[in-house]
């Protein structure tokens, strides 16, 4: 499917219609994992909740739309503003579709050759979260740069835009070490010279933490007697990797926590926690989904 000819229309001209009893049925879900995330931080005395990524993948574009702007008739908390999504060319139709006021993660697994499109393309890609080596992070900085030249060459002819800022890197860690797993070893050289690269030879990027999927038995395992061991050891490793950059360990992130586990992740200070299923339902089979939902009314 090609999005470019909508590349030019606002938001407020998006041609995108929200079911209103699937737009309150979302804003439920998504309300009832802020009261569970803030129950379990004020249980631990955490002052500051994690920040909320909504995972959007394999969903139509209308969710999206209805948690980041709920219609008006439905009262409801502030608009989601954080979204992550796992496959590159649906984010970009996505990003193209959907308000500029989106913040985009990219959390999928990331090949190479996608990297330099992923970082060009995509308007207000927030984070990547799923960085693994120099040279997807090299990649990744290269097309942010390209991004950039090509905005400020915009604002030089219309006065309008500006660049973007720094895009945030989580590395990814592969703390459960199962080989289907991407992600560098934990308290490697890799992860060291990962972040070292990172903060000190890519001008456009930003180390923004360490990111973990973990694994699913641990996560099943995990009662409030014993801590999922995943999220014990990511812990352990930001606090290593800061110690050996010089950094405060509060100025290094911690991206864990999924539908199943978010609540031990915020037990164990995860800084952000990235829900899918629990607020959007299951997903469908990647060869079903649809960014774009045709209605009964389209067909005819
Ligand atoms: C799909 C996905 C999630 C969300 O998973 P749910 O179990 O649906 O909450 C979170 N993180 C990553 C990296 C994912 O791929």
């Amino acid at each position: 499917m090609s999005t470019d000819e909508n590349s030019g229309t606002t938001p407020d001209m998006s041609p995108l219609k929200v079911d209103p009893t699937r737009a309150s049925t979302l804003l439920q879900s998504i309300s009832s994992i802020h009261a569970r995330i803030s129950t379990t931080c004020k249980s631990q005395n955490i002052s500051k909740p994690p920040r909320l990524v909504a995972v959007s993948k394999l969903k139509p574009a209308t969710d999206i739309l209805a948690l980041h702007q709920p219609p008006s008739d439905i009262s409801s908390s502030t608009p989601q503003l954080h979204f992550g999504e796992n496959y590159v060319q649906e984010l970009q139709e996505k990003s193209k579709l959907l308000p500029k006021s989106i913040r985009w993660h990219f959390i999928g697994g990331l090949q190479s050759n996608k990297c330099a499109q992923l970082a060009k393309s995509v308007h207000s890609l927030w984070a990547v979260e799923s960085v693994d080596s120099v040279k997807k992070a090299q990649l990744l900085d290269k097309g942010r740069a390209q991004r950039n030249e090509e905005l400020q060459k915009e604002q030089d002819g219309n006065a309008v835009g500006g660049t973007e800022e720094k895009l945030r890197i989580f590395v990814q860690v592969n703390t459960s070490g199962e080989e289907s797993k991407s992600g560098v070893e934990p308290k490697s050289e890799d992860l060291l010279s990962l972040c070292k690269t990172i903060r000190d030879e890519c001008s456009n990027l930003k180390l923004q933490g360490l990111m973990t999927i973990g694994a699913i038995a641990r996560s099943k395992a995990t009662t409030a007697e014993t801590e999922n061991e995943d999220f014990i050891n990511l812990r352990e490793n930001r606090d290593w990797v800061a110690k050996e950059l010089g950094i405060s360990k509060e100025d290094l992130e911690l991206s864990m926590g999924m539908s199943e586990d978010f609540e031990s992740a915020i037990r164990q200070g995860s800084d952000e926690v990235r829900v899918g299923s629990t607020i959007f339902g299951e997903r469908p089979p990647k060869s079903e989904a649809k960014v774009l939902e045709h209605t009964e009314e389209d067909k005819k």
